[in-house]
C-alpha cells in the first residue's frame, strides 16, 4: 500500500476543525449582504490593531497592494531608490517598481536568510529614500541595526510581515518596529483568508488616513484624489475574524513542531536546521533547512510521498524580471549560495506526530544511504 501523502501545508485539516464557526460567519455575511465596507471588516482591523498594539490598521485587497499603497503614501516617486532583500517573494520588489521607484537589492545573512544590515550602507546613495526588510519564513530581520542606519540617513523603513505575524524581535512584535508594516492573509500564510486579503499597520495617523482614502478611490463620495480599488471584502474579513482567535495557539503549535524537527535533525551531518538570531522569536511560516544534497533529498522525499518546496528556486536579482539590473552571483554571494541548498519541509499546526516522525525518519534514511 502506498504511503499516505504528507503535504507541505494542509488547509483542509485546519478548516475542518473550525468548519461550523466558518460556516456561521459566512452565512451571516450572506444574510446581511455585508460584502463591502461592512462590520466584519472594521472588527478585523480593530482586532489586529489591538493584538499588535498599533494605532491604525488599514485593510486592503492583498499584501502586494498593501506594499504599493504604503509606498505611495510615503511619497515614493520616480527616481527614488528603495533598498530591499535579495531573498524574498517577488511582491516586495515588484511593489517598489510599480510605485515608480528603483529596486536596490541587498544580500542576506547566510543563516537567518534576512537582509544583512552590514551591506546596507554601501548601497545608500543621495536617491535612497527607504528600506524594506522582510521577516522571511517568519524570522525577524535585524531591525535594531536596520533602524539605526535608517535614522542616520533619514530613511523610512517598512516591514514586510507577510510571513511573520506574531514573530517577535527583542520582545516586540514585528510590524511595530518601523514607520509602517504590511501583512498578507493569502490562504497559505500563518493567518490565511479564503482568497486574497492584506493590511497595513502604522502609528502615523496621517499616513493611515491617506492609505485608507487611496485604497478606496480617493475617498467615498469625496474623491479628494484618484486612488485605486483595493478592499478587504466582508466574506474574507468574517473568515479572518474566526481564524484570528486561533492564531496564538496555531503559532505555538508551529513552534513546537519546529522544535521537534530541530531536536531530531540538528545532529544529522550535512543538514543545517534553522538558525535563530539573538532575541528573535521565529513563527515558522516555513521550516527551511539547508543541505548540499537538496535536490536528491527533495526527490527522495517525493518518492516517499512527502512534499517539500524551495522558497525560492531563483533569488530575486537573478529572475528574468530583473535582467535589466545585470546582476551576477558575486553581487549577492550569500543569497546565491542559499538558493542552491534551501529546502522547506512540511509544517502546519495540524501536522500529526506520526507524519512528522515519518518526515524525520525518511530524511535520516536518506542521509544513511548517502553516507555509505
Ligand atoms: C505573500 C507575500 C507577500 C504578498 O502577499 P499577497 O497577499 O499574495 O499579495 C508579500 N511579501 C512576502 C514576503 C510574501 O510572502
Amino acid at each position: 500500500m502506498p504511503l499516505r501523502n504528507i503535504p507541505l501545508v494542509d488547509l483542509r485539516a485546519q478548516h475542518d476543525l473550525i468548519r461550523d464557526d466558518l460556516e456561521t460567519a459566512i452565512s451571516e455575511v450572506i444574510d446581511q449582504s455585508a460584502f463591502i465596507r461592512s462590520k466584519p471588516i472594521k472588527q478585523f482591523e480593530e482586532t489586529i490593531s489591538r493584538m499588535l498594539g498599533i494605532k491604525n490598521c488599514i485593510s486592503c485587497g492583498n499584501g502586494t497592494d498593501a506594499l504599493h499603497i504604503t509606498l505611495k503614501g510615503l511619497g515614493l516617486k520616480p527616481g527614488d531608490e528603495v533598498i530591499t532583500t535579495s531573498h524574498s517573494w517577488i511582491s516586495t520588489s515588484e511593489a517598489i517598481t510599480n510605485t515608480g521607484g528603483k529596486v536596490v537589492f541587498c544580500d542576506t545573512n547566510p543563516d537567518t536568510f534576512t537582509i544583512d544590515p552590514k551591506y546596507i550602507e554601501d548601497l545608500i546613495t543621495p536617491n535612497t529614500v527607504g528600506i524594506i526588510p522582510v521577516h522571511l519564513y517568519g524570522h525577524p530581520a535585524d531591525m535594531h541595526t536596520i533602524n539605526k542606519i535608517a535614522s542616520k540617513h533619514s530613511l523610512w523603513v517598512v516591514e514586510d510581515c507577510a510571513q511573520a505575524i506574531l514573530a517577535q524581535y527583542k520582545g516586540e512584535y514585528v510590524g511595530t518596529l518601523s514607520n509602517a508594516s504590511i501583512f498578507s492573509f493569502y490562504p497559505g500564510k500563518n493567518l490565511g483568508a479564503m482568497g486574497d486579503a492584506g493590511c497595513i499597520l502604522t502609528n502615523d495617523t496621517n499616513l493611515a488616513e491617506w492609505c485608507s482614502l487611496y485604497s478606496n478611490h480617493g475617498g467615498k463620495g469625496k474623491h479628494l484624489f484618484e486612488g485605486i480599488n483595493s478592499r478587504l471584502d466582508g466574506l474574507q474579513a468574517s473568515i479572518l475574524n474566526v481564524k484570528i482567535s486561533h492564531l496564538s495557539k496555531w503559532t505555538r503549535q508551529r513552534v513546537e513542531l519546529a522544535d521537534y524537527y530541530n531536536s531530531h535533525l540538528s545532529d544529522i551531518p550535512d543538514i543545517q536546521t534553522p538558525t535563530i538570531g539573538k532575541e528573535c522569536n521565529h513563527v515558522y511560516h516555513l521550516y527551511t533547512i539547508k543541505t548540499k544534497f537538496r535536490d536528491q533529498l527533495r526527490d527522495y522525499l517525493k518518492n516517499n510521498n512527502i512534499a517539500s518546496s524551495i522558497n525560492y528556486p531563483i533569488a530575486l536579482p537573478f529572475l528574468p524580471a530583473y535582467k535589466r539590473l545585470n546582476h551576477s552571483p558575486s553581487d549577492f554571494p550569500n543569497t546565491y549560495e542559499n538558493q542552491k541548498v534551501i529546502l522547506s519541509l512540511p509544517l502546519y499546526p495540524e501536522l500529526e506526530l506520526e507524519d512528522i516522525n515519518r518526515v524525520i525518519s525518511t530524511i535520516t534514511n536518506f542521509v544513511d544511504l548517502n553516507s555509505k
